[in-house]
């Protein structure tokens, strides 16, 4: 695997050996998660902080609790309650966490690059936890656990990934993960939401869902993300719901045992319509909630050794 990877910043450049270690080692954490057991000792003494500038639910707390899980000290910086409020810049706020001896800082920022911008800064080892519309490395590799586990080899398999692709980093970091992997990735979208050089990234471009949903194995659906329009790019929710909402209309174009996938938060009814995203028998909405726990640990892990190996403690 060459150098052991000091940081967690981006799925692009991530080799398939180290896209498979992560995935592997995911896996016994699943199933240590289910057993109810822990594992304190491996990051006894180690310090977590949790530094989010933008909302989140799953992210936050599936950190947190990986990071407990495997005997951290979990600080979560809330950042409504920071200086960075009173104008205190990234860097001064990396120099303050630097000086606390933090060892693992997972970083959430609304601008594309901070996490990078404070890896160079830190001695921490950092992993992003979305930055911008660029990249949500631990959101794409919860997925393709969550696939792997119902699909079995990537190699082969089509994954339509629909909706806002131009907002979503989730989307960009699956892609990378995808088409590294060997899957057929289609993005599937109305031209105002799909950027033009989304093709480069080795994807087929759809702008009407039943071509795109045609013969796919996993179906992944994209939250409307408002908060990063600049302005109005989609006519109503309704329209929006009736041309590349997911209902059973459109779904019935994909296999008859793909997947229903969706990152989080959900606008029922917008995106996604309820019913088919909570049908047990293709929705695995809430295992990816729970794969996101143990693919956590397993990067907090990885990059809690490969710290300790090059610091040689
Ligand atoms: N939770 C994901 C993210 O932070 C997806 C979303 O917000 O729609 O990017």
């Amino acid at each position: 695997m060459g150098e052991p990877p000091r940081h967690l910043l981006t799925i692009e450049g991530l080799a398939p050996p180290a896209i498979a270690h992560l995935l592997d080692l995911a896996e016994s954490y699943v199933l240590l998660n289910r057993s109810g057991r822990t594992e304190r000792d491996m990051l006894r003494g180690r310090t977590l902080i949790n530094l989010f500038f933008e909302d989140s639910t799953r992210t936050r707390t599936s950190f947190e609790l990986a990071g407990k899980r495997l005997g951290a000290d979990v600080i979560n910086m809330s950042v409504a309650a920071s200086s960075v409020n009173k104008g205190e810049t990234l860097l001064d706020t990396a120099a303050t966490l630097n000086a606390m001896q933090c060892d693992l800082l997972v970083v959430r920022h609304a601008q594309s690059g901070a996490p990078s911008l404070l890896a160079q800064k830190v001695d921490a080892a950092v992993i992003n936890a979305g930055d911008g519309t660029h990249e949500h490395p631990t959101q794409a590799l919860l997925d393709a656990l969550t696939i792997r586990r119902h699909k079995g080899d990537f190699a082969g398999l089509v994954v339509a990934i629909c909706g806002d692709v131009a907002h979503s980093r989730v989307a960009r970091s699956n892609i990378h993960l995808l088409v590294t992997v060997g899957a057929t990735v289609r993005v599937v979208g109305p031209p105002t939401l799909i950027p033009a050089a989304i093709a480069g990234l080795g994807v087929t471009v759809f702008h009407d869902m039943k071509a795109g949903l045609a013969g796919a194995d996993v179906v992944m659906m994209l939250r409307l993300q408002k908060e990063r329009m600049a302005r109005g790019l989609v006519p109503s929710a309704r329209e929006y719901f009736r041309f590349w909402g997911l209902d059973a209309e459109k779904f019935a174009h994909a296999k008859p045992d793909a997947l229903v996938m969706h990152p989080g938060p959900m606008n029922r009814g917008v995106e996604i319509d309820s019913a088919l995203a909570d049908d047990p028998a293709h929705s695995v909405i809430r295992e990816q909630v729970e794969m996101g726990v143990a693919v956590r640990m397993a990067v907090l892990d990885t990059l809690a050794r490969s710290r300790a190996l090059s610091r040689n403690v």
